[in-house]
């Protein structure tokens, strides 16, 4: 019997057309440079494809006089599978600069003012290429149509068979550069897409599922209707646990939650066994889902040995704002029967807040004994449990 022959996987380069000026829209940056709700445009659709696991390359087009505007953008998830090549004149020179600069065998070829295209669409025309040469997603016509002139209806239009057409737009990459270069070669005039240049080519295209929501910001009113759909779209609220002990040791201080308690034992540890910070920081690491701090600063490592923990809090708080969230609440509850927490907790809550570079009204520090009872009950140890809420930026 032979082993089964394994079909190694195809690859797939997304390709962001960039290149346009987009004067329709008005301001005074090309519109893929235009912030919506605090993001340019194109950062938001080279996310989308950079972060998505099925996309191994994203080769933005880009007009030579943007170099500038593009160093500018601020640095999104799958950042180091992005690189940029300079557009032609039209959009159909463009996309054959970045079909060129693509290595992979399929290209999804896609708007740059489109920043809303879902990772299920992404998946849904790369599924499609899978049994043939092109596909592209589109929405039926559900609105009558009509023909007029001078503010009068001439006639009614049948709407049978009518597409929107969207992107991002799936080929073969040879297939679709031969039809480009066959394109270009006869000096065929313009193209509304890629799918018109395949066709003219005669390569049969798949119609797959478009979104409502992928649409192409075009004018002034579609920045607003894009505004609202982020404020929609933001419900990305993450919650996370931590729970540390560190056992009491004579001869050290106490420290909790970056202060310095008077007491007559303090918490042993590698660090400076500030169980509450650690309990904190790792309910964020757990919201991220990054781990905990052990991975992020691990014990095996010297350099750690004694540290102030406010740089663990610090370094979880940080990520939280890298990966687009706001840290809306902490909760930290410390379990032990002395010292006495109450005298502390507004100090401790203040100081917590300044680490994670929050409001204090955000932050609770409370405190409850375990009733005599158990390890932290024969004063042993100390133990903390926090919980942190996390809210998407949009
Ligand atoms: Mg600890």
């Amino acid at each position: 019997m032979r082993p089964a022959k394994e079909t190694p996987a195809l690859s797939l380069s997304a390709i962001i057309v960039a290149a346009g000026r987009g004067t329709r829209a008005g301001g005074d940056v090309p519109k893929q440079y235009r912030a919506v709700a605090g993001v340019p445009v194109l950062a938001r659709t080279l996310a989308r494809f950079a972060a998505h696991p099925i996309v191994d390359e994203v080769v933005v087009v880009i007009h030579p006089g943007d170099s500038a505007l593009f160093a500018a953008l601020p640095a999104t998830e799958g950042r180091a599978k992005i690189r940029t090549v300079h557009g032609g004149a039209t959009r159909a020179e463009s996309v054959l600069a970045g079909v060129r600069a693509s290595r992979a065998d399929r290209v999804l070829v896609h708007d740059a003012a489109r920043p809303f295209a879902s990772p299920e669409l992404i998946a849904r025309v790369a599924e499609a290429l899978g049994r043939g040469p092109a596909a592209a997603p589109a929405l039926p016509v559900t609105d009558a149509l009509w023909r007029g002139t001078e503010g009068l209806v001439l006639a009614t239009a049948p709407r049978d068979g009518l597409f929107r057409a969207q992107t991002p737009q799936g080929f073969d990459r040879a297939a679709l550069l031969a039809a480009h270069e066959a394109r270009a070669m006869a000096g065929t005039g313009t193209a509304a897409d890629d799918v018109e240049v395949a066709l003219a080519a005669g390569i049969a295209v798949e119609i797959v599922a478009g979104e409502g929501d992928n649409f192409k910001i075009t004018t002034p009113e579609d920045f607003a209707r894009a505004e609202r759909q982020v404020a929609r779209g933001i419900m990305d609220v993450r919650t996370g646990n931590g729970f540390d002990v560190h056992r009491f040791a004579d001869g050290r201080p106490l420290v909790l939650c970056g202060l310095e308690i008077p007491h007559d034992r303090g918490l042993e540890g590698h660090s400076d066994a500030d169980v509450g910070l650690h309990a904190v920081t790792d309910a964020i690491y757990g919201a991220l889902a990054e781990g905990d701090i052990g991975r992020h600063f691990p014990p095996s490592d010297a350099q750690w040995k004694g540290a102030a923990s406010d740089i663990f809090l610090r370094h979880a708080a940080g990520r939280a704002v890298e990966r687009g969230f706001a840290i809306t609440a902490i909760d930290l509850t410390l379990i032990c029967e002395r010292p006495k927490i109450g005298p502390h907790a507004e100090a401790m809550r203040a100081r917590l807040a300044e680490i994670a570079d929050i409001e204090t009204g955000r932050v609770s520090v409370k405190a409850t004994t375990s009733e005599r009872l158990g390890f932290t009950g024969r004063e042993e140890g100390i133990a903390a449990l926090a919980s942190v809420t996390l809210v998407a930026r949009g």
